[in-house]
């Protein structure tokens, strides 16, 4: 049997949970709140390590600013992937603005931003705010839908 680490979205304890029941929705071993929402979960400073590092399952982060019109325009998209994606990947959001070092750490040149991690690893990024059926496409071809 197949287990997949998750980090919890809340309290950032590492959770094991059974491949098989991911779609179950599983609960945080530590704090009972839902491993999976479905819908994006902030990022900060504080739990943007255990977020990247202690999933085995992809993140995908839209870094996005209150200022930005396409950010804001892009958001509902983002939204509506987390609910239809989830648990195949986490979704979680990076305020550029308020976390302004993970950004200048991740190169983030233009925004809304997508980059695609795997194992704690950029995997590929995208800008631009990509339409629902655009987004979809690019998953695909990343191969985590
Ligand atoms: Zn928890």
């Amino acid at each position: 049997m197949s287990v997949t680490a998750i980090s919890c979205p809340h309290c950032q304890k590492t959770n094991r949970v059974p491949a098989q029941r991911l779609g179950d929705s599983p609960k945080c071993g530590s704090c009972k709140k839902p491993l999976f929402a479905g819908k994006p979960m902030p990022l900060t400073a504080a739990n943007v390590a255990a977020t990247l590092n202690h999933n085995d399952i992809p993140v995908l982060v839209d870094c996005w600013a209150s200022w930005c019109g396409p950010c804001r325009s892009f958001a509902p998209v983002f939204e509506k992937a987390a609910a239809e994606f989830e648990p195949k990947l986490r979704f979680a959001k990076l305020d550029t603005e308020a976390n302004q070092q993970v950004a200048a750490r991740w190169q983030i040149r233009s925004i809304p931003t997508l980059i695609l991690f795997k194992g704690g690893k950029e995997a590929a990024r995208v800008s631009g705010a990509l339409p629902a059926a655009q987004l979809k496409q690019w998953l695909q071809q990343q191969a985590v839908i």
